[in-house]
């Protein structure tokens, strides 16, 4: 029995170093879109086999709540994933959250079953567990009620916020150590968890809509630094691993994400950050700009020798990718260079263009990152902006009372031409209006993204050969 009983130990040793080792490839994988696929399909089966190791542990002796649990998180799960692209910011969110719920049971748990005798690096692994676990599970429910507008997206912050803030993190650290040393005070154990799910709510409502997704991708950093603790604290390696790893990418992405949008990542981490600038000027007077037709636009296009297209979250929400695939093949048969700018924050999450262009087959290598394409827009003849808006805003570069001020924009300003698809004169994410508009050089093409695009395919199939 206990050879048997030692065998399957061995065999769950086993699955969990393939399973780590998948989650490794996944995220080495997932670097480029030429092998995304693969690495997800890599993280897929490194988790049906982290799941399947852990149901051969023989300390179960009832499968019953497990295959509840299973029914019951299956099918919240199943229609989670079927959200539209544009809502994945506050679908992950929810993900954080009920992880992060997760971990803090399984810690709450570990802590009334070991009390009064948990010898010190346990209880100092179980607290951290669980205050990153607590204040991941409110913060990422306020980000998700922030980003589905459900609460409002407006920072929220008084005077002394951040002291606040650091005052309840130190507390729960003070009750921590004493936890550690004195484990059998169960009746702190509660104010701790307690306090930390205050703080998740407070680290959150300072920040604005717009930063929200830089702190969602924070948050799945405490969520993955919280199950790497639960590794510890259940002996688990196969979880040390993942939660590292979810921890450090989580950490990496919140970093690359202030970069591109400008913002102190020091300010992420304190909180109480975000504050929406005062606007840079009261109410915009109406300013002439030029506009133009499909049948205008495809002539431009005909004539050019080298277009970029720069594309946004308009063409996310008008599902557009599939006409703008076509519209780079009627161009490019023509013996038309076309490359598109891919600005590392363009849509409403990192790599959101990316997955909407593999989706349409563009190829790859078409695919210009910003820094690499920016020196080419003085030689570019049409840059053509499909549903962007904020990443394409020179008053980043020029207007130190911007919102967006310091955030690195793609420099289409620099190419002969500009034609950007919107529907109106509407402001993007950050809500500010945008100069590039009354330019000489820029034309604006008024019209649902996929409508538009589709319009200028039909007009250069037909007409201009
Ligand atoms: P944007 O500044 O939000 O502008 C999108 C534009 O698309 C809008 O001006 C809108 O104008 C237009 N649009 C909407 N629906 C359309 C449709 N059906 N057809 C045509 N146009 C349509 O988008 P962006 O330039 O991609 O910039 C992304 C913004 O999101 C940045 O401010 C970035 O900081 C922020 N952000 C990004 C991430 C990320 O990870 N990617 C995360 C957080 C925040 P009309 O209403 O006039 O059509």
């Amino acid at each position: 029995m206990t050879e048997l009983a030692g065998n399957t130990q061995h065999i769950i040793e086993l699955i969990y170093l393939v399973a780590s080792a998948l989650f490794i490839l996944a995220l080495k994988w997932m670097n480029t879109p030429a092998t995304a696929r693969r690495g997800i399909l890599a993280g897929e089966i490194g988790m049906v086999l982290a799941i399947g190791g852990t149901l051969l542990q023989h300390g179960i002796v009832d499968y019953k709540w497990i295959a509840i649990a299973l029914v019951v998180g299956s099918g919240i799960g199943v229609p989670l994933g079927l959200v539209q692209m544009t809502a994945v910011p506050q679908r992950t969110a929810l993900s954080h959250a009920f992880g992060a719920f997760c971990v803090t049971l399984v810690g709450t748990a570990e802590f009334y079953l070991g009390t009064p005798s948990i010898p010190g690096f346990k209880m100092s692994v179980l607290c951290v567990e669980v205050i990153l676990g607590g204040l991941t599970v409110t913060g990422s429910l306020m980000a998700a009620g922030k980003l589905q507008e459900v609460l409002p997206q407006r920072p929220i912050t008084y005077k002394g916020q951040n002291f606040v803030n650091l005052a309840l993190l130190a507390s729960t650290a003070i009750i921590a150590i004493y936890l550690v040393r004195n484990p059998g005070a169960t009746h702190l154990y509660p104010v701790m968890v307690g306090i930390a799910l205050v703080v998740g709510v407070m680290l959150v409502i300072p920040i604005g809509g717009a930063d929200m997704p830089t702190v969602i991708s924070l948050l799945n950093s405490y969520a993955g630094l919280s199950a790497a603790a639960m590794g510890f604290v259940l002996n688990n390696k196969l979880l040390i691993v993942a939660g590292a790893l979810d921890g450090s990418s989580g950490f990496i992405l919140s970093v690359i994400m202030s970069k591109a949008m400008n913002r102190s990542f020091t300010n992420v981490v304190f909180g109480a950050f975000g504050q929406v600038a005062p606007a840079a000027a009261g109410a915009q007077e109406a300013r002439p700009v030029k506009s133009a037709s499909p049948e205008e636009a495809a002539g431009i296009l005909a004539a050019a020798s080298k277009v970029v297209i720069v594309p946004g979250y308009g063409m996310a929400v008008a599902q557009a990718q599939h006409k703008v695939r076509e519209l780079y093949d009627v161009l490019s048969k023509r013996g038309i260079d076309v490359r598109f700018a891919i600005h590392p924050v363009a849509g409403r999450m990192p790599g959101h263009m990316n997955v909407l262009l593999a989706e349409a087959d563009v190829p790859y290598d078409r695919l210009m990152e910003m820094d690499d394409i920016n020196g080419d827009f003085p030689q570019t003849d049409v840059s053509l902006i499909i549903g962007a808006n904020d990443v394409t805003n020179p008053a980043a570069k020029t207007d130190q009372s911007s919102p967006i001020y310091g955030m690195p924009v793609l420099d289409v300003e620099k190419s002969h031409t500009v034609m950007v698809i919107k529907r109106s004169m509407n402001p993007g994410f950050a809500g500010i209006d945008n100069p590039l508009y009354y330019m000489d050089q820029t034309l604006m093409l008024f019209g649902d993204a996929k409508v538009f695009v589709s319009n200028i395919v039909k007009e250069l199939s037909s007409t201009h050969s």
